[in-house]
């Protein structure tokens, strides 16, 4: 979400600014921040005071934070950092820059504006990635889960409209992107409240049926919101990737209601089987919170056994860190960060068993791969992804790269698998590079076997 953020903001300012390779080469710095986890927040100041010395060598340098920090410190960043010139919300950039140019110091905007609209960037200028792309349907979030500090940051939710989606995803197809995800902190809210007649599943099949060529993803899903007509999008519409990510937090129904998160664990295995009733190659991925104040021993086993039950794919597990203003920072019966420590070094052991076991189970299959790029530390091999996001290293030539072709996975690693081009050609898939504008025939590149070449990071 921050990357899009990014990105949006590279595109409104691209009239007056060019982006430079290395921050000591720029008059803006612009800090996006995240403030979810106190790591996160503290990584904010450590490179901020890096940045405060490249203020001498180039005394015109503009020095801006923006993002959840922003909205969470305000005012307070400046009396920490009195050399920062800009804190700012999600609003009003290129304005707020004319008037530091006009010679205001100290600029602060972080208020959250009744009638902000998510703003139509049409990235026409390019995007950062030439084959993924993301598009934001909504922003901010109205469930308070007790841990967590973005209905504070981001504000309540506003859907986007869909003409809006549409125009930027078609405009990203122009721009050659294939792999599409749709972002938003609750995505199945999307809609709700809008006065728009357009709900979550509907959105789905419109961007179907527009763009059939494309590949679709979304990210996240709150479980109690997920509705049985979005499931059934998995079964029935050909772009809807099969892997979706499903945060559970915790599998103790006890945790589960001290988070606010309005679903058991029952409910979530319920959905989980739909799922898979749906679409039995579904790959699942999810969230997980340690630590969280009051859970027992117990309850975190109930974790690890919902994990051993559902066997994601690939997981983010995170210690529960107290965050200010959230409910869940006041409760009695915080956990030391020892037995934190302890619980997520389990789970983070249990989790890539699960999913490494899953990977196994991908050789010798033959796997749709949309090419992402050329590998950046083994010549000759590329990098592209399955529809159930599993990084696939294999070799082939760069021009490659935004075609879908058929390989067969010869090996998994932890994180990523090691495949080679398949011997069958499947017109399907051959249509959908066409559709991708680069059909690239099998005949046409010569490889070297790579059934015992590792390219992933974690050999
Ligand atoms: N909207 C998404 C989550 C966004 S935050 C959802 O509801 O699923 C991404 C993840 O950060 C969460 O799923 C949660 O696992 C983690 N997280 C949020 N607040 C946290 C906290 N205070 N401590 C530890 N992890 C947290
Ligand atoms: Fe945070 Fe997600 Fe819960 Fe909203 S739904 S409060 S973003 S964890």
């Amino acid at each position: 979400m921050n990357e899009y953020d990014s990105s949006t903001m590279a595109s409104l300012l691209s009239s007056q600014y060019q982006m430079v390779r290395s921050p000591e080469d720029a008059d803006l710095i612009i800090v996006n921040t995240c403030s979810i986890r106190h790591k996160a927040e503290h990584k904010l100041y450590s490179l901020i005071g890096r940045f405060k010395g490249y203020k001498k060598k180039r005394p015109g340098l503009r020095i801006a934070v923006s993002g959840c920090v922003a909205q969470q410190e305000g005012e307070r960043l400046f009396k920490r950092m009195p050399y920062l010139d800009l804190v700012f919300g999600p609003h009003r950039l290129p304005q707020l820059l004319q008037e530091l140019e006009q010679g205001a110091e100290n600029l602060l905007d972080t208020a959250m504006h009744e009638d902000f609209k998510i703003p139509s960037v049409y990235r026409k200028d390019g995007c950062p990635d030439p084959v993924r792309g993301f598009v934001t349907i909504m922003q901010g979030c109205n469930n308070f889960c007790t841990y967590c500090i973005v209905p504070y940051v981001r504000g309540r939710e506003i859907s986007r409209s869909a003409m809006d989606i549409l125009h930027e995803i078609g405009d990203l197809v122009e721009l050659g992107v294939r792999d599409i995800t749709l972002l938003g902190q609750n995505v199945n809210s999307y809609g709700k409240g809008a006065g728009d007649v357009v709900g979550f599943a509907q959105l789905l099949r419109m961007i179907d049926k527009e763009y059939p060529g494309i590949r679709l993803r979304f990210t996240t899903s709150h479980p109690k919101d997920i509705s049985r007509e979005v499931m059934e999008c998995f079964g029935s519409l050909d772009t809807l990737c099969e892997h979706l990510h499903l945060p559970v937090q915790a599998g103790s129904n006890k945790v589960l209601k001290r988070m606010n998160r309005h679903y058991t664990r029952e409910d979530y295995l319920e959905k989980v089987h739909f799922l898979r009733q749906v679409s039995p190659e579904i790959a699942l991925t999810t969230d997980l919170i340690c630590g969280f104040p009051g859970e027992t021993h117990k309850d975190f086993l109930d974790t690890l056994s919902l994990v051993e039950e559902v066997r994601y794919h690939q997981a983010f597990a995170f210690k529960y860190s107290p965050r200010p203003g959230t409910a869940a920072a006041r409760f009695a019966c915080q956990v030391d960060d020892g037995t934190k420590s302890q619980r997520l070094t389990l789970l983070l052991g249990l989790l890539n068993r699960i999913g490494f076991q899953e990977m196994r189970n991908l050789e010798g299959t033959v796997q749709e791969v949309l090419v992402e790029r050329v590998h950046s530390g083994q010549p000759g091999m590329l990098q592209g992804r399955t529809r159930g996001n599993h990084v696939v290293n294999f070799p082939g030539v760069p021009e490659m790269v935004g075609s879908f072709l058929d390989v067969e996975i010869v090996r998994a690693c932890n994180h990523s698998l090691v495949g080679r081009l398949s011997e069958a050609v499947d017109p399907a898939r051959e249509m959908r590079g066409k559709m991708a504008g680069q059909s690239v025939l099998k005949e046409d590149v010569s490889y070297e076997d790579s059934s015992n070449v590792c390219a992933c990071d974690n050999p």
